[in-house]
């Protein structure tokens, strides 16, 4: 397979304020571990800046202006957006830098330049609604990626597979209406956002959640893959698989209680590769999202990169 991994500098300069878990060192973490020669056939590239009209393919332009005109000048401050969401002086353009790898990542696997990618990006995307920043993200960055590989390549259906630990309400209230995009989610249930019940299902039966009880691991995980993600991916049989990828159901993260190991994500990785041999000519481009221990978001990330490379 080949890979593209989308990076840029300008990630390690959205700011939070200190001790707060969605913080640039995660990045830099994954980029130790990427270090390892196992990764040498990586090819990575520098993310371009999306034009501001892309935020437009998921949201309203008023969502647009309402996060902008909350953006800092000043370099030394951070804006509180909501209860957990921050913006500091270039949040704006880290976020439009994280759309514009995650649209040029659709367009390498779109053009066949590359079978899979991944975007090492934040701020993260998944619980920003049509409307609302929040959950740590400003825009929904896979959103977009979808929107805009049905816009500028008339692909049908988009599948978004989301394995954060936290349901991606985000993507969830963007598609709910939406017969051309499959949604499926899997979480620890109860938790932040509190939604992502297995009856919320959305207007076509495109949505599938299936959520995850705290304190269980790798085997409830596989199963709810097994019985619910999978059979809904191979209903759909979607032309292009997304991935929010996050790794804060990994065991030593500190925001959730599932007890997920690296190799968890690497077999779920497997496990999409598959599907999108069979529907989507391999197509698969994988966004990160959470991850909140530097050294299980490194493994987990690094294990899911690695299994993008050798399919
Ligand atoms: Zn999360």
């Amino acid at each position: 397979m080949t890979t593209r991994l989308y990076e840029h500098p300008i990630f390690l300069e959205h700011l939070t304020p200190e001790g707060h878990p969605e913080r640039p060192d995660r990045l830099r973490s994954l980029n130790i571990a990427l270090e390892h020669p196992n990764f040498s056939g990586l090819k990575r590239q520098e993310a371009p800046q999306a034009n501001e009209d892309a935020v437009m393919l998921a949201h309203p332009e008023e969502h647009f202006f309402a996060v902008m005109r909350q953006v800092p000048e000043e370099e030394d401050r951070i804006n509180q957006l909501e209860a957990d969401t921050y913006a500091s002086s270039k949040s704006l353009q880290a976020a439009l830098t994280a759309i514009g790898g995650a649209m040029a990542a659709v367009d390498d696997v779109m053009r066949g330049a590359a079978d899979n990618a991944f975007v090492a990006a934040r701020p993260p995307g998944h619980h920003a609604e049509k409307t609302k920043a929040m959950g740590f993200c400003l825009f929904n960055t896979v959103a977009i990626a979808a929107r805009h590989a049905q816009k500028a390549y008339g692909v049908e259906r988009v599948a978004i597979v989301d394995w954060d630990v936290h349901h991606g309400n985000g993507t969830q209230d963007i598609f709910f209406d939406d017969a051309s995009v499959l949604f499926c989610s899997t979480h620890q249930m109860p938790l932040y956002p509190w939604t992502g019940k297995k009856d919320e299902v959305g207007t076509h039966g495109t949505i599938v959640n299936a959520p995850l009880s705290a304190n269980t691991g790798s085997d409830h995980f596989r199963e709810a893959f097994k019985s619910r993600v999978l059979p809904a991916l191979h209903d759909f049989s979607p032309d292009l698989i997304l991935i929010s990828a996050g790794f804060d159901a990994h065991h030593r993260d500190p925001l959730a209680q599932i007890n997920l190991v690296g190799e968890d994500f690497d077999w779920a990785t497997g496990r999409l590769m598959e599907v999108a041999d069979r529907f989507a000519a391999n197509r698969v481009v994988s966004l990160l999202e959470g991850g909140y221990d530097l050294e299980g978001l490194a493994e987990s990330a690094a294990m899911h990169i690695l299994r993008l490379m050798k399919g």
